[in-house]
Order: C-alpha cells, then sequence, then structure tokens
C-alpha cells in the first residue's frame, strides 16, 4: 500500500517504497552452478597440456600442489603421461636475498627471453612459509611485465610442507611446464636456508644475484652458495652504482678463484648489469647460453640431469617414508611416550629412537 502522506493533501516530499530485506544467499546462485571449473581425466589433462593450453596447465599444477591423495594419484598418471615429452628445457636457476632484485631481473631477463621466440615459465620456492607461514617472495605485485605475456607462465611457491615436498612440487611442476612446450624454465628461491640447494639440484645454470655493498661484499654469504653458482651477477649497475659494482665484481671474480674448478669444467664468471635499467642484460644471458653450449658440448648437461633425476628419487623416497612413519597413530603414541622418557632422563636418545623405531616396523 502506498504510504499515507503521498496522498495529494500533503505537500512536500515524497515518501518512497521501502525495499525488503536482501536474501543472504545469492537468488541467482543456481544459474552460476553450471561454470563450476570442470574436472579432468588424467587423459585429458595430458592432451590440455600437450596443446599448450595454460588453463589446464595451471589446473594440473594445482594438483601436483595438493596434499589430498586423490588428486595426488591423477597428478601422478599426468606426468608419468607428460614424461616423454619433457627435457627440451633449459632451466635456470636464479638465488638472491630479499631486495637482491630477483623479480626486476626476472622480469627484464624474461622479455629478452621471450623476444627469441621461446615460451618462459617462472616457478618459485619460498621456503619462508613453511616456518612464518608468510612468503617473502609472493607478496607484491611481481614482474608486471612478464605477467602479461602470453608466453610466460608465472606460478608462485608451492606453499604448504617442507621444503623437501615443495622443492619436489617445482620439479614435477617443470615436467608439466616443458610437455606445455615452456623451453625456458626460471625456478627462483631467496637465499634462506637449505633452499639454493633444492633449486641447484633441479636446474641447469644456477645463477646468483648480488648486490655491491661497503666493500666487504664476501661478508655473509654462505660458502656453499657461492660453490653452486655457475654466475654470479651483480644487479643495480647503474647511475653513481656503478664504480661500486666494477669493484665487487673483482672482488668475486678475485674470491672464485679460491675454489677448486666445478666438476662441469665452467669457470663461473662475474658480470655486472642492472635489471631496472635493462643494462647489461643480453651479456647475462649470452654467458647462460655460452655455458649451455659448453656443458652440452661436454657432456656433463646429461650427467647433471642424470643425477639430479637420481636425488629426486631418493629424495621422494626419504620424504614419502618420513610421512609415512609420522602420521602413523602407533608411532605417534610411541613418540609421547619415549620423548619424555628422554626428557626424564630415564632413557637415551638413541634407545628411545630404536624403540619408536621398532613400533613402525613391527606394524607394517
Ligand atoms: P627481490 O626481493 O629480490 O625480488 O627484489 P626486487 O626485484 O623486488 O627489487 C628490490 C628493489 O630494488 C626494488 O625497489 C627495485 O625497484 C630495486 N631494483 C631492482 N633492480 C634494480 C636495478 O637494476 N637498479 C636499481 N637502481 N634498482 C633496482
Amino acid at each position: 500500500m502506498d504510504h499515507i502522506e503521498n496522498d495529494d493533501q500533503f505537500h512536500g516530499l515524497r515518501v518512497n517504497k521501502g525495499i525488503g530485506e536482501q536474501p543472504t544467499v545469492n537468488p541467482y546462485l543456481n544459474s552460476f552452478k553450471k561454470y563450476k571449473r570442470k574436472t579432468y581425466s588424467a587423459s585429458e589433462y595430458v592432451e590440455g597440456i600437450l596443446k599448450g593450453n595454460i588453463s589446464i596447465l595451471g589446473q594440473a599444477v594445482t594438483l601436483v600442489e595438493s596434499s589430498k591423495p586423490e588428486h595426488q594419484v591423477i597428478a601422478q598418471e599426468v606426468i608419468e603421461k607428460c614424461l616423454p615429452y619433457t627435457g627440451n628445457s633449459i632451466r635456470i636457476g636464479i638465488t638472491g636475498v630479499p631486495g637482491a632484485g630477483k623479480s626486476t631481473s626476472i622480469d627484464s631477463f624474461g622479455m629478452h627471453i621471450l623476444k627469441g621466440n621461446n615460451k618462459l615459465a617462472v616457478l618459485a620456492i619460498d621456503p619462508s612459509s613453511e616456518v612464518t607461514k608468510g612468503s617473502i617472495l609472493g607478496d607484491k605485485t611481481r614482474m608486471e611485465r612478464l605477467s602479461t605475456e602470453a608466453n610466460a607462465f608465472i606460478r608462485p611457491s608451492p606453499s604448504a610442507g617442507s621444503l623437501g615436498g615443495v622443492a619436489r612440487k617445482t620439479r614435477e611442476t617443470i615436467i608439466l611446464c616443458e610437455a606445455a612446450g615452456f623451453n625456458r624454465i626460471i625456478v627462483e628461491t631467496v637465499g634462506v636456508g637449505q633452499s639454493e640447494t633444492a633449486v641447484h639440484s633441479m636446474v641447469d645454470f644456477f645463477l646468483l644475484i648480488q648486490l655491491a655493498g661497503t666493500g666487504d661484499e664476501l661478508q655473509g654469504i654462505k660458502r656453499g652458495i657461492m660453490e653452486m653458482a655457475d654466475g654470479i651477477i651483480i644487479n643495480k649497475a647503474d647511475g653513481t652504482n656503478i664504480e661500486k659494482a666494477k669493484l665487487a665484481q673483482s672482488h668475486f671474480q678475485n674470491a672464485l678463484h679460491l675454489f677448486p674448478l666445478p666438476d662441469s669444467g665452467w669457470s663461473p664468471k662475474v658480470l655486472t648489469y642492472s635489471g631496472y635499467y635493462d643494462i647489461g642484460v643480453d651479456e647475462v644471458l649470452n654467458m647462460i647460453d655460452e655455458y649451455i653450449d659448453f656443458v652440452k658440448k661436454s657432456g656433463y648437461f646429461d650427467h647433471r640431469r642424470n643425477s639430479q633425476s637420481r636425488y629426486w628419487m631418493y629424495e621422494t623416497i626419504n620424504e614419502k617414508l618420513k610421512n609415512n612413519f609420522y602420521n602413523n597413530l602407533k608411532v605417534q603414541q610411541g613418540l609421547k611416550v619415549y620423548e619424555q622418557d628422554v626428557l626424564n632422563s630415564r632413557l637415551s636418545s638413541f634407545a628411545a629412537a630404536s624403540k619408536v623405531l621398532d613400533i613402525y616396523f613391527k606394524d607394517l
């Protein structure tokens, strides 16, 4: 019924009809349901991936990253079927402390790489999520130019699980990307914990991004990382920073002489560049090409990939055994009891460990 004050006897503003309470659920929800993401069979995933369908590739990667057993079954089948189509890429690992310029550099390297008619996948291993449940690599807008390119596939780090688990998922994602026709793969990580070792074990070329410091650049760099690097690049060699960068270059070059020549037989180079201003980027990419030529001729390229495959076989066994062990209910109960015995000095650590292991093996 119309409001009484809307009668002609009243003058002035009119009173509008109110609206009833809105439903809390969108009444059109049902019509959206048909747009729900389709689930595919393993062969459909493989078919889509081999055709280079990015949306299906992305969904397959999500399955790889999932910890649900039913997802893992399909994911493993997809990986298995994609394997024959993989291996034809150059895999580059990039590491550097936060702020070294990894995103900026990858954006710039990536744009150069795409000019050569390549398809580039950028993956990340971010171990910070394990400890802090936050992310060092993922929380900002990254690689702005690259992220709009059709031939680039950018995927943030898988988040859940141990470093070993995250790294295995990334390695499996490399397989899917290669099957989808990506012939350049960049795996990025921050210089935290053991993540460099994980990345090193899945790439052909390992690149360390450094900044020119105050003259004692070499301080604070883990020796192991220098030894792993196939190339060291000093970023932000622009403006007033050029001289400092050149100085850092010679420091690093001298420091590298102190290490024995790596198994590859390649002497790691040190270059300066500016990812932001796009100076010296071609030289960095040429260095990588030169290395790949060198190790392909010497046979080291295949040798490294074979040892990586072996490494990942054992890593996967170790990880699955460990999960199986700690997920065992009897083991969990035993751990509680024997841990107390150790803390109260009733049992030695070794005796307690043996007892828990016995529980596990008897339960098999
Ligand atoms: P990330 O944390 O290693 O990924 O580093 P970012 O790529 O986010 O870069 C950190 C900061 O350094 C940003 O403010 C960039 O703009 C800046 N930066 C990156 N590359 C360069 C460079 O080549 N020259 C200069 N002057 N600044 C740079």
